[in-house]
């Protein structure tokens, strides 16, 4: 047994439970025991959560500034007092480690905050012209937004989805992934209980592209906002330009880590290590293909090797584990795929390259080297437990592997020379480049990325400049 808190629908302020509605199970990846299970939303109930975010949207818009924020903030407090409780759920739905679970939804409440101050000065700007006439450039809030996140960070996508569009006035309609529920369940609950309207913020789960379709093709919803692959991603574009609805998408990634031989390399291992297997690489911006100088390339292969083989892998649950279990079976089948086939291709494995025993999703942090950029893992984002190392020429070849593939979220660098950092931010075609350091996302600075890797921003002020429309006003 487990105490797994039950799941629902909110909608219109409402807790809808599973009675009379399809269902279906949410399971612990480190265990396959079954968590709960939660139900999805008829069309009926979509219906009637598009009427009450048209609803939501026109209180909510015209809820002040100040009000907004102070609303906003007293959920984020909310969050801190509940962090232990969601963040221990969260490890349960979605296997990593306790302090990630909790770490997540700390991270949400510092965002919801950021927004919640931010929405403060959301400014216009008047043109004063000599002969008398005037202009005034006002941003108002788009309109109601559906958000559709994905499970490798069950809180934090999901409070990325609606925070800025609260904090822009918008209305929002929020399905977190069915896989992982209640990270994204318990945000919303939090700004309920602060006291946003309940047509205002939504929850609902279901089939997602039947969920996706119904929503995008409402004429209620005027800006979607999506994490999760690039493939869905295009699919969710086009859907919302039948009706030239705003997208913001945050989408895959393949991050190049240059490490160069003027480095402080001990640092660059400490942190790019663990940085690698962190959320079993779950995670969007992580480092996947390292580029290393060809001098430094056996000091920084053995190092990285020594530090992957060292992780202890367990169930996020217990004291000491630094890598849980993947998330789902498919992201384990895929992940043994690309290494297998790496190896087919003429790639080394220097460390792991196994699933760990039979229960639980548990794969073995992997090293593999000079692997040729026929293969798979070059290629396709492995989001699992696995690294390339490969060495490199140096700065216009690693720049170019860099640039190679049609993805661009995040790149990483390691170097002391001042004006190859000035040409790497020139030259790297990425929407964040993290330089002798593994932190790419602050609340207060924008996330997203370039090329396949998506559009828009989230974070930052740009997040909430995302749900907004620009209005002029002349005057004669
Ligand atoms: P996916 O794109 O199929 O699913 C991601 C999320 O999108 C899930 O929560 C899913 O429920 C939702 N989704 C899927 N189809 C949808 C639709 N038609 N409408 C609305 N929502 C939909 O990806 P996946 O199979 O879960 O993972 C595979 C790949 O996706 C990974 O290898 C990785 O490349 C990418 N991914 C990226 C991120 C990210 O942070 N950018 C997160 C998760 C997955």
């Amino acid at each position: 047994m487990t105490d797994y808190p039950t799941l629902h629908l909110l909608i219109d302020g409402e807790q809808l439970s599973t009675d009379g509605r399809v269902t279906e199970e949410v399971t612990n990846p480190a265990t396959g025991e079954v968590l709960g299970t939660l139900p999805h939303a008829s069309a009926a109930d979509l219906d009637h959560a598009l009427e009450a975010a048209q609803r939501g949207f026109h209180e909510w818009r015209k809820t002040g500034a100040d009000q907004r924020a102070s609303i906003l903030t007293k959920a984020a407090g909310l969050l801190r007092e509940r962090a232990s409780d969601i963040g221990t759920a969260i490890t349960k739905e979605q296997g990593k480690p306790l302090a990630e679970g909790r770490g997540e939804v700390m991270y949400s409440a510092n965002l919801l905050e950021f927004y919640a101050q931010e929405c403060k000065r959301i400014y216009g700007r008047t043109l004063v012209r000599p002969e008398g006439t005037r202009a005034e450039v006002q941003y108002h809030p788009v309109g109601p937004v559906a958000g559709f996140a994905a499970w490798n960070f069950p809180a934090i996508n999901v409070m990325r989805k609606i925070g800025g569009a609260l904090a822009a006035g918008c209305s929002t309609i929020v399905k977190p992934s069915e896989e992982t529920p209640y990270g994204g369940l318990a945000l919303v609950q939090a700004l309920l209980d602060a006291g946003v309207p309940g047509g205002a913020v939504q929850c609902v789960f279901g089939v997602p592209s039947d969920v996706s379709e119904h929503l995008l093709a409402s004429p209620v919803i005027r800006k979607v906002t999506f994490t999760g692959s690039t493939a869905v991603g295009k699919h969710l574009a086009k859907l919302a330009a039948n009706d030239l609805k705003i997208t913001t998408m945050e989408l895959g990634g393949h991050a190049p880590v240059m490490i160069f031989d003027d480095c402080d390399m001990d640092k660059a291992l400490d942190v790019m290590a663990p940085g690698a297997f962190r959320n079993a690489g779950q995670v969007c911006v992580s480092p996947t293909r390292f580029l290393i100088e060809e001098s430094v390339f056996e000091r920084f292969r053995d190092g990285f090797v020594e530090r992957a083989s060292a992780l202890k892998v367990g169930n996020g649950l217990e004291n000491g584990t630094q890598m849980g279990p993947m998330a789902n079976a498919r992201g384990l089948d895929n992940v043994q795929r690309l290494i297998g086939q790496a190896k087919d291709a003429g790639g080394k494995l220097l460390a792991g390259g196994e699933r760990i025993g039979n229960q639980g999703l548990f794969h073995q942090p992997t090293v593999l080297s000079e692997v040729p950029t026929s293969a798979d893992i070059m290629n396709d984002e492995p989001f699992g437990p696995v690294a390339v190392l490969n060495p490199m020429a140096g700065e216009e070849a690693m720049i170019a592997e860099a640039n190679r593939l049609p993805y661009g979220l995040a790149a990483y660098a390691w170097t002391n020379d001042n004006a190859r950092r000035h040409r790497l931010a020139a030259d790297v075609e990425t929407g964040m480049l993290a330089i002798n350091s593994a932190a790419v996302s602050t609340v207060d600075a924008p996330f997203g990325g370039v090329k396949w890797s998506g559009y828009g921003s989230e974070d930052g002020p740009e997040g909430v400049k995302a749900c907004m429309v620009i209005k002029t006003i002349h005057e004669g």
